[in-house]
C-alpha cells in the first residue's frame, strides 16, 4: 500500500481521495479550505494545513485543483519539498501549461507526471474511468498499480503536453457531439416535441452516424477525400443550407451550425464538391490553413 497525499478537495479531489482509502491506501489531505472532506477524515484520512508537509508526506502527490493558476500557486508554495518528489497533476490546463509546469518541476529535481481525466467524480473507479498520462515514464511506471484504482491508466508519452491535448480533443469531441443534440432537440421543440421522446430517433441516429468516423479518418490521415465518396460535400452543402433554412423559419437560432455551413460553402465554393466532407478539416488543421 502506498502513502499518498492528495492536494485538492473539491468535488474531483474528494472523489479521487475515496478511491484511494477505498483501496486501503494511507491518505494525506491538503485543501485551500479546510475542513471540506470530513467524511474522508471518518474513514482514515489525514487532513493537514501544509500543502508542502503534505507532498513530504507521501510518495506520491495527487494534484487535482480548478486550473494551472492554482496548482502552480500551490506546487511554488511547496517548491523546498519537491526534490526528488513524484508528482501526479490531474488539473485540467493546456498542453503548454502542463509542459510548462513539467519543466519547472523537473528543474527543481522533481519526477512530473500530468494527467487528464475522462471521468465525472461519481465514475471515478468505475469500469469506464480513463485517465490519460504524460511526462515521467519512470513515475507513471512506479505509480500505475495505485493509479489505476480510479481508472483506466493510459500513457501516452514522455510529453507532458500530451495528456492535456487528449484530454482536450476528446471533450472537443463530446461538445461536438452536445453542439448537435442541443440545435437537434431545439428543431423539434419548435413543433412541441419533447427531448425525451425525441432521443428515442436521434440517438440510435447518432450511434449509425459514429459508423462514418473511420472512413473520415483515413481520408484525413492519407489527405486523400475525392475516393469511395457515398454523400458529397456538394449534396451535403445543400442538405445543410436546408437544415438552416428550416432552422429559420421553425424560428429557432442557428448558431450552432452556422459555422459548420460557412466552412461546408467554403470548400465546395474551392471546386471540392465532389470529395468528402472531410476534405472541410483542410481549413481547419491549421490556423493559416488553405482552402
Ligand atoms: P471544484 O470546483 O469542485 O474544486 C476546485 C478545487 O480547486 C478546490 O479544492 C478549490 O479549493 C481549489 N482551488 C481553486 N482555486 C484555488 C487556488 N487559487 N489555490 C488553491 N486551491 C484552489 O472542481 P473539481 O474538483 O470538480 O475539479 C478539479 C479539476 O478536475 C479541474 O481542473 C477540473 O477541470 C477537473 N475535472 C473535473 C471533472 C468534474 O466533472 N468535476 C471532470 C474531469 C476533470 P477550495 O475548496 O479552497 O475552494
Amino acid at each position: 500500500m502506498a502513502n499518498i497525499s492528495v492536494l485538492g478537495l473539491g468535488a474531483m479531489g474528494q472523489a479521487l481521495a475515496a478511491r484511494f482509502l477505498q483501496q486501503g491506501h494511507s491518505v494525506t489531505l491538503w485543501n485551500r479550505t479546510a475542513g471540506k472532506a470530513g467524511f474522508l477524515v471518518a474513514k482514515g484520512a489525514r487532513e493537514i494545513s501544509s500543502a508542502a508537509d503534505a507532498i513530504a508526506s507521501s510518495d506520491v502527490a495527487v494534484i487535482c485543483l480548478l486550473d494551472y493558476t492554482a496548482s502552480n500557486s500551490v506546487l511554488d508554495s511547496a517548491a523546498s519539498v519537491l526534490a526528488g518528489r513524484a508528482v501526479v497533476n490531474l488539473t485540467n490546463g493546456t498542453p503548454a501549461q502542463a509542459r510548462a509546469t513539467a519543466e519547472r518541476l523537473e528543474s527543481l529535481g522533481t519526477a512530473y507526471l500530468d494527467g487528464g481525466i475522462m471521468a465525472t467524480p461519481p465514475m471515478i473507479g468505475g469500469e469506464h474511468a480513463l485517465i490519460l498520462y504524460s511526462g515521467s515514464k519512470a513515475t507513471f511506471e512506479a505509480h500505475v498499480g495505485t493509479l489505476e484504482a480510479l481508472g483506466a491508466a493510459t500513457y501516452l508519452g514522455a510529453d507532458a503536453g500530451l495528456a492535456s491535448l487528449h484530454d482536450l480533443a476528446l471533450l472537443s469531441g463530446m461538445y461536438g457531439l452536445f453542439a448537435g443534440f442541443f440545435h437537434a432537440t431545439a428543431l423539434v421543440g419548435s413543433e412541441g416535441i419533447g427531448a425525451s421522446a425525441f432521443l428515442k430517433l436521434l440517438g440510435p441516429w447518432m450511434t449509425a452516424m459514429m459508423g462514418e468516423l473511420p472512413g473520415y479518418a483515413e481520408k484525413i490521415d492519407t489527405g486523400r477525400h475525392g475516393v469511395n465518396v457515398a454523400s458529397n460535400l456538394a449534396m451535403q452543402t445543400a442538405a445543410l443550407e436546408n437544415i438552416l433554412t428550416a432552422t429559420r423559419e421553425q424560428g429557432v437560432a442557428t448558431d450552432l451550425l452556422d459555422p459548420m455551413l460557412d466552412l461546408f460553402r467554403k470548400r465546395d465554393g474551392a471546386g471540392h464538391g465532389n470529395e468528402d466532407i472531410s476534405g472541410v478539416l483542410e481549413l481547419i488543421r491549421s490556423r493559416n490553413s488553405a482552402v
